[in-house]
C-alpha cells in the first residue's frame, strides 16, 4: 500500500536553511541547505563548487559574502542529491568554525542568497512528506534527540529504522484484510463467490485485537524508557527525604534543612541507573497540617505518590514512627522501606506492621553514606525487571491513543459480526479503527480497501 500523495503546499518549495548544530560555541558548526534552489544558492557563496557535483562528496574551499566577496570562513560543503538525502530534496550541508558570529553571517548570506530560515522540525517534516519517512519514524527523529539515556536512544533508533512501523502496517494489513472481507460481502452479496464465514472473521479480528494489545500494554514499559523510572520520597518531615535524595543524585539539588515543613512542593533530580532515566521526586513532608501552604503541599505529594513507578516511604531509625491518616494513600505493593540515620541507631527496627506492607525494608543513611550502594543496586534490579528488551515498545502518547481507537472498534467490531449486524454497519465500525492506524502512520485513508477486493478474491463466476 502506498504512502499518502500529500501535495506540498507553496511556502514547502521554498529552500530552507538552519543551523543544525546546538547553537554556541564549538568546534564545528553544521548548517542545512534543503530545497529545489539550493544549489544555485550556494553557488552564490561558495564559488569553489565545480560545475558538476557528485552526490555524497565532501567540497573544501573559503566561502565567500556574496555581494562584497569578504571572506567568511574556511569550510566542508557535503552534496547530496535529490532523491538521496535525509530530506528527499537537494541537500547542502556546510561545515564552518563553530563561532556563533561566522555562524549567523553565513546564515544572513544564505538568507540573502534566497533560502528561507527554516521552521522547528522543517527538514524532517519535508523527509515526512516526501515519503523518506513515515510518521511515527519521523517523531522518532525527535525521540532521538530528546533521548536522555542510553535505553530510550536505542528504542529511538529501533522505531527509526522501522520496527514499530512494520509492526504497525501489519496490522493495518490485517484490518485491511478484514474489512475487504466485509465489503465483499456488501458488494457481491448477490454474487456466487466465496466470501469469509462470521466465525473466521471474528477469528481475525481476535487476532488483531491481541496483537494491539500486547502493544498498549508495552506503552508503560516505552514510557519508561523514554520518560525516566520515578520515585518518589516520601514521609513525615525531617527524616531525611532531601539528603537522601541528594545522596542518590550526587548532587544538591533539594534544600536540606532541620526546620521541619520546608519541602513544600516537590525538587526532582536525575540520575541514570542501568542505563534508564531514573527521577527521583522528593515531596512534602506527610503530617496533618494548619499551614495552609503546607497542606497544599501535602495534598500535592499524596496525587504524585498515584504516578510513580515506586515510592520510598523514609522513617527516622533514631526515632520510627509513621502518621496512619496517610496510609490509604500509599500504593503498598510500589513501596520500599528506608529506615534513614541508620548511622544514629544501628540495628533499629522500623515500626512492625507498616514494615510488612512493603515490598522491602533497607536500612540506610544520607549521611554516612552507609546502605546507599545496596539502595542502589536494588533500583537496579526493579529497573531491569520492568524493562525486557522487547523490540516493538510503543512509547508514545499518540500512538497509545491511537492503538486504544483501533482496539476499541475491533471489539465493537466482533459485537456486531456476532449479532448478525449487517456487514456495511460493521465495516462502518472497523473503519474507524483502521482510520486511526492510518493517522497514526500519518497516511490518509482513501478507496484502497476495494483494491484489496479484487487483490485477495478470486472472482470465480
Ligand atoms: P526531609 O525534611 O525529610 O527532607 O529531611 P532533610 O533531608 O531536610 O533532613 C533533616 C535533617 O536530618 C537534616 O539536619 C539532615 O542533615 C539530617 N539527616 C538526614 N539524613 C541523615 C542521616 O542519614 N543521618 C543523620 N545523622 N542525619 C541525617
Amino acid at each position: 500500500m502506498k504512502q499518502s500523495k500529500m501535495r506540498l503546499s507553496e511556502t514547502d518549495k521554498d529552500t530552507i536553511c538552519a543551523l543544525a548544530t546546538a547553537h554556541g560555541m564549538g568546534a564545528i558548526s553544521l548548517l542545512r541547505v534543503s530545497g529545489p534552489k539550493a544549489a544555485d544558492i550556494i553557488r552564490k557563496l561558495a564559488a569553489f563548487l565545480p560545475e558538476k557535483l557528485e552526490s555524497h562528496k565532501i567540497y573544501y574551499g573559503i566561502l565567500r559574502d556574496h555581494e562584497s566577496g569578504e571572506p567568511l570562513d574556511e569550510v566542508l560543503v557535503s552534496y547530496f542529491q535529490q532523491g538521496r538525502s535525509f530530506t528527499g530534496e537537494t541537500v547542502f550541508e556546510i561545515s564552518c568554525h563553530g563561532s556563533e558570529s561566522v555562524v549567523n553571517e553565513i546564515l544572513r548570506n544564505l538568507v540573502a542568497a534566497g533560502a528561507r530560515p527554516a521552521n522547528r522540525g522543517e527538514f524532517t517534516y519535508r523527509a515526512f512528506m516526501n515519503g523518506r519517512l513515515d510518521l511515527v519514524q519521523a517523531e522518532s527523529v525527535l525521540a532521538l534527540i530528546e533521548s536522555r539515556s542510553s535505553r530510550a536512544s536505542s528504542l529511538a533508533v529501533r522505531q527509526l529504522q522501522g520496527t514499530l512501523s512494520k509492526k504497525l502496517h501489519q496490522i493495518r494489513d490485517q484490518v485491511t484484510g478484514i474489512l475487504a472481507h466485509l465489503e465483499a460481502n456488501i458488494d457481491f452479496a448477490s454474487e456466487d463467490i466465496e466470501i469469509a464465514s462470521d466465525k473466521d472473521l471474528v477469528a481475525r479480528v481476535d487476532s488483531v485485537i491481541l496483537e494491539t494489545a500486547e502493544m498498549l500494554s508495552s506503552y508503560r514499559q516505552g514510557r519508561l524508557i523514554r520518560e525516566g523510572f520515578q520515585i518518589a520520597l516520601c514521609g513525615r518531615p525531617n527524616v531525611g527525604k532531601s539528603s537522601l535524595l541528594n545522596a542518590l543524585c550526587g548532587e544538591d539539588r533539594a534544600i536540606v534543612t532541620s526546620i521541619a515543613g520546608t519541602t513544600r512542593d516537590f525538587v526532582e533530580a536525575e540520575t541514570t541507573i542501568a542505563g534508564t532515566r531514573v527521577k527521583i521526586i522528593d515531596t512534602a513532608g506527610l503530617r496533618i497540617t494548619d499551614d495552609p501552604i503546607e497542606k497544599v503541599g501535602v495534598h500535592r505529594a499524596l496525587e504524585k505518590i498515584k504516578d510513580v513507578d515506586l515510592v520510598f516511604v523514609v522513617e527516622d531509625a533514631s526515632d520510627p514512627a509513621w502518621d496512619h491518616s496517610f496510609d490509604d494513600f500509599i500504593p503498598w505493593d510500589r513501596s520500599v522501606l528506608l529506615l534513614n540515620k541508620i548511622d544514629l541507631k544501628p540495628g533499629a527496627q522500623p515500626s512492625l506492621d507498616f514494615s510488612k506492607r512493603v515490598i522491602s525494608v533497607l536500612p540506610v543513611s544520607a549521611q554516612s553514606m552507609a546502605g546507599l550502594t545496596e539502595l542502589r543496586q536494588w533500583i537496579e534490579t526493579r529497573v531491569r525487571d520492568e524493562l525486557s528488551e522487547d523490540s516493538t515498545v510503543v512509547s508514545n502518547a499518540r500512538h497509545f491513543q491511537g492503538l486504544m481507537t483501533l482496539k476499541q472498534s475491533l471489539e465493537v467490531t466482533r459485537e456486531l459480526i456476532n449479532s448478525g449486524e449487517s456487514p456495511d454497519l460493521v465495516a462502518l465500525e472497523l473503519q474507524i479503527g483502521l482510520q486511526a492506524l492510518y493517522e497514526i502512520l500519518g497516511q490518509t485513508y482513501d478507496d484502497q480497501v476495494m483494491d484489496r477486493v479484487f487483490a485477495e478474491f478470486c472472482l470465480g463466476k
